[in-house]
């Protein structure tokens, strides 16, 4: 391990060999070589030039509720955007930074009687990450109410965009597949009545309640919906990663401590002893599966950070 990031502007610096495990909702997973926490743009900012000028890859993690850390860790920098808050820009868009948990956001909005998000209400994670992956709920993508991102690339240059440039998908956010890091996300909301908000987000959390298993450690949803286009299913089996799941046989199969939940077949839940590996080699069991039942190979929706063998 060399010297690492320079410090930041306000002079905070980087800690070697941090433990990530605590920081993913898996509890997964080996140290960051290197780590730092960026509660602001400015603090994001000046941790993603420190590790550019020391020349190491950076990593970013919001909550840690959709991904699997490696066993072996995460080599380079890990930067894990936390806090900050949101503010409404003007009648109809409320800008949140990426730090900001998605329920702190629904919080924010329905106090304000602001509709957009309470779908969501219940929803892990920053509005980072849910930009990132375009977290669904209810048929519906968070990317339907994103008006705005901001944005920095990997050479530093910050720069708005708007939704429809940011190429949503089932798949995430092409924008951030292409090294950009976001800043924050504008919202279009509209004004509603609080009682009416809430009581969406309690049918939303209700909802959940009743179909995922929140009792044990997950990272949500294993595998994307396939789509309909390319899956040629026969008419009664839906085209659902669970429902395939589910119907080839896996609800309850396991790999060492990790097995697939008997609540939600696409949901992969970590027990006593599991490790990285374990999710790995049954994510895999999973594909093969799936692949051996119907002929469709399930893509992952969970992000894998580290080294994986392939
Ligand atoms: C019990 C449970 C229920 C869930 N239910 C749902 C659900 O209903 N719908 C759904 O879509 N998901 C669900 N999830 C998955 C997860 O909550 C979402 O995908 C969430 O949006 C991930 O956010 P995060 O901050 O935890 O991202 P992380 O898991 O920390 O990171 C995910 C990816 O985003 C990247 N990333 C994070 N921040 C940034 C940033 N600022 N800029 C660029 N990239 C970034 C990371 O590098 C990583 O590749 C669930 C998870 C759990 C554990």
């Amino acid at each position: 391990m060399g010297s690492g990031p320079g410090p930041l502007p306000n002079g905070r610096r980087f800690r070697p060999n941090h433990p990530l495990a605590p920081l993913t909702t898996l509890g997964l997973g080996g140290p960051a070589e290197w780590f730092i926490e960026a509660g602001s743009e400015e603090e994001l900012l000046g941790a993603l030039s420190a590790v550019r000028k020391g020349g190491l890859p950076a990593t970013l993690l919001g909550g840690g509720s959709n991904v699997l850390v490696s066993d072996h860790g995460i080599r380079g920098a890990v930067i894990r955007v936390k806090g900050g808050g949101a503010r409404q820009v003007d009648r109809r868009t409320v800008r949140a930074f990426a730090g900001m948990t998605v329920n702190g956001l629904v919080r924010w909005c329905i106090q304000r009687g602001l509709a957009a998000l309470e779908s969501w209400a219940g929803t892990p994670g920053t509005v980072g990450g849910a930009i990132h992956g375009n977290a669904h709920f209810g048929g519906r993508e968070v990317g339907e109410v994103v008006t705005g991102l901001r944005v920095v690339d990997d050479a530093g240059k910050v720069e708005t965009v708007r939704a429809e440039a940011a190429g949503f998908g089932p798949g995430g956010a092409a924008l951030a597949g292409q090294g950009r890091v976001l800043l924050s996300a504008d919202f279009g909301v509209q004004p509603e009545d609080p009682a009416v908000l809430r009581r969406r987000a309690r049918a939303s959390l209700a909802f959940r309640k009743r179909t995922q298993p929140l009792a044990q450690p997950s990272a949500g949803c294993a595998f994307r919906n396939p789509d309909p286009g390319e899956a040629s299913l026969p008419p009664d089996v839906p085209c659902a990663a669970g429902a395939l799941l589910d119907r080839a046989g896996m609800k309850g199969a396991r790999v060492g401590g990790a097995r697939v939940s008997e609540v939600h077949a696409n949901f992969l839940t970590a027990g006593p002893g599991a490790t990285a590996a374990d999710v790995h080699r049954l994510l895999g069991r999973c594909q093969a599966a799936v692949a051996a039942a119907f002929g469709v190979r399930l893509v992952p929706e969970l992000v894998l950070l580290g080294d994986f063998p392939s």
